[in-house]
């Protein structure tokens, strides 16, 4: 494919996360020529952290040996429900954000266009246009991590919803009385599929006095579990991992079923952490689950897949942002 020959035709995708900061330098063809990760230190309030992506961004910039000069603009994910015609943060509980005028601000810092869009429907959006060469009509991705989002592509574009905060996927409540979510409600899908969820029923089984090696490996208190831990643990036998993240499993292929009935997509994309390393052990069972709950002609022609743009679909997403912007 040919490639960009003029100096001023990059684009700067951002993902800004609740720990770390990821940016990435892009051609127009969505090629990534380089990254940097910084954390995010949320603590020290709004201003500090602005300073940090801007950090962040010229800091790839200069990686590539460009200057900010030949990018035409920066797409940026954050997360939480974002205004996106207006620039703002909403609210971002991981960030102890609300109503932040982040377009103008990183413009101020930069100096070049900043597009804001929410984090997960960003990544939809460059797993859509990067991994599927736009080509799904209806696309939803479900993005499995510490916390579970998604982002809803309908008729080839982003659906935010009347008010921007469609696509909170993971707060679909699919257990009364369940454990208790983040968001303060029930038995949410994040509460019980995600990173944390795993974590906190694992704590509890091993309180109880059930084995696991994975106590072995971090600790009694289970500190600093990652999914790549468990899948250590489940390719070691553990069965206490294995029936957690089974568990977990099922009700993401719930949750599948539930969103194919709800919009009868072309494709429905899994990511996230969860996903990028327990794939092996999850995604059989998520589509045996999937398909045995979903409505007559649903699943016909539907495609459920794992993106492999892993950490990187939000920053690509945020290229494509810019791209499509600025055409
Ligand atoms: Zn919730």
């Amino acid at each position: 494919m040919a490639e960009a020959t003029s100096k001023t035709d990059f684009y700067v995708g951002v993902d800004l996360g609740g720990t770390k900061i990821l940016s990435g330098v892009f051609t127009p063809a969505l090629k990534c020529l380089g990254k940097t990760k910084l954390t995010t230190k949320s603590e020290r309030g709004s201003d500090a952290v602005l300073d940090r992506v801007a950090r962040c961004v010229t800091d790839a910039i200069d990686e590539c040996d460009l200057s900010i000069k030949n990018c035409k603009g920066i797409g940026i994910g954050a997360p939480g429900a974002v205004d996106f015609e207006a620039g703002r943060v909403i609210f971002a509980p991981n960030l102890g954000w609300k109503d932040l005028p982040v377009k103008k601000e990183l413009e101020k810092r930069l100096d070049v266009p900043v597009f804001l869009e929410n984090d997960c429907n960003i990544a939809a959006l460059g797993v859509h246009e990067r991994e599927l060469g736009g080509k799904p009509r209806h696309m939803i991705g479900i993005f499995v991590g510490t916390g579970i989002g998604g982002g809803i592509i309908l008729d080839g574009k982003l659906f935010s919803g009347a008010g921007h905060t469609a696509g909170e996927l993971g707060h679909m409540v699919l257990e009364m009385d369940g454990p208790k979510c983040g968001c303060g409600n029930k038995g949410c899908f994040e509460a019980l599929a995600s990173r944390t969820a795993i974590f906190n029923r694992l704590q509890a089984a091993v309180k109880d006095g059930e084995k696991t090696i994975l106590t072995d490996m971090l600790g009694e208190k289970l500190e600093g579990l990652r999914s790549g831990d468990l899948r250590k643990a489940i390719r070691r036998g553990d069965k206490l991992a294995d029936k957690v993240v089974e568990d977990a499993a099922q009700y993401i292929g719930i949750a599948v079923s539930n969103i194919a009935n709800f919009f009868n997509p072309d494709v429905i994309v899994l990511g996230g952490g969860v996903m990028a390393a327990l794939e092996e052990e999850m995604f059989s069972i998520i589509t045996e689950v999937a398909h045995d709950y979903m409505m007559p002609g649903v699943d016909k022609g539907l495609d459920i897949i794992t993106t492999k743009l892993g950490d990187d679909a939000g920053i690509t997403g945020g290229a494509v942002l810019v791209r499509q912007q600025l055409k």
